[in-house]
């Protein structure tokens, strides 16, 4: 079984559109780490394109936002703005799906995915003492997260955390070949806003039989995300930073 593991789309449609010309024919299944909207300019086309073909998803932060589950008040001023938008042009029945999603970690074929941490979905895992910290709460040996927008992971050994390695810019594909008795928390990567410097579109596709997880980047159309994002009125700042990757 090959599964493509997704996280962070925020409704950007191109972006994920590459990412599923890219990986076509890699993966049997496809799974989502939440954050299907916010930011971008295309939630109900990327919540349907979901809806009908992703088999297990968490919820994330601003799934849980647009969907009116949580206070904007902690959001920054710009992801405040994308919610209240995205809450204002989406189908109701879209809406209904994101405010139905389940909260992670959630099992899938003895691995499990989650948003932000094993605790919280809201919290971010960057440092290898954040993984550290959350190691003893992963109830599985390999656990897929979101939330951070930065491609890779850690590896948790008793003797202490590694940074998994990370795609240079000249290669769009890395695989990782895991080994036993170590704990893995792995990034795919967001689809919709990358923000670890490489603008390309980020995924990973998870092969449990064999032990491999590929992390994988594919460029895409940003200028006409970037102009979607501008042409409804959202700040400039979002589509600026898909240019970045930051
Ligand atoms: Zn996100």
């Amino acid at each position: 079984m090959r599964y493509l593991i997704l996280s962070d789309l925020h409704a950007n449609w191109e972006a994920l559109q590459s990412v599923l010309q890219h990986a076509r024919s890699t993966y049997d299944h496809i799974l989502c780490c939440g954050d299907v909207v916010g930011y971008g300019a295309d939630p109900d086309a990327v919540t349907e394109w979901v809806r009908s073909n992703v088999a297990g998803i968490v919820r994330g932060n601003h799934d849980k936002a647009c969907a009116g589950l949580d206070d904007l008040e902690w959001f920054n001023p710009v992801a405040r703005v994308s919610a209240v938008w995205t809450q204002q042009v989406m189908k109701p029945e879209n809406l209904d799906y994101l405010r139905d999603l389940a909260q992670g970690p959630e099992q899938v074929n003895g691995f499990e995915i989650l948003h932000g941490s094993p605790l919280d979905e809201d919290e971010y895992l960057v440092s290898a003492m954040d993984a550290a910290q959350a190691a003893p709460y992963l109830a599985s040996p390999v656990s897929f997260f979101g939330h951070t927008h930065l491609q890779g992971g850690f590896l948790c050994h008793r003797n202490g955390v590694r940074r998994l390695p990370n795609i240079g810019p000249d290669s769009d594909s890395e695989t990782l070949e895991l080994e036993p008795d170590v704990n893995y928390l792995v990034n795919p990567g967001s689809v919709g806003q990358p923000r670890d410097g490489d603008p390309r579109a980020a995924y990973a596709v998870y092969q449990p039989g064999e032990r491999l997880v590929t992390f994988r980047r594919t460029a895409y159309d940003v200028a006409a995300a970037q102009k979607k994002i501008l042409a409804a009125g959202l700040p400039d700042l979002l589509a600026l930073r898909l240019e970045a990757g930051v």
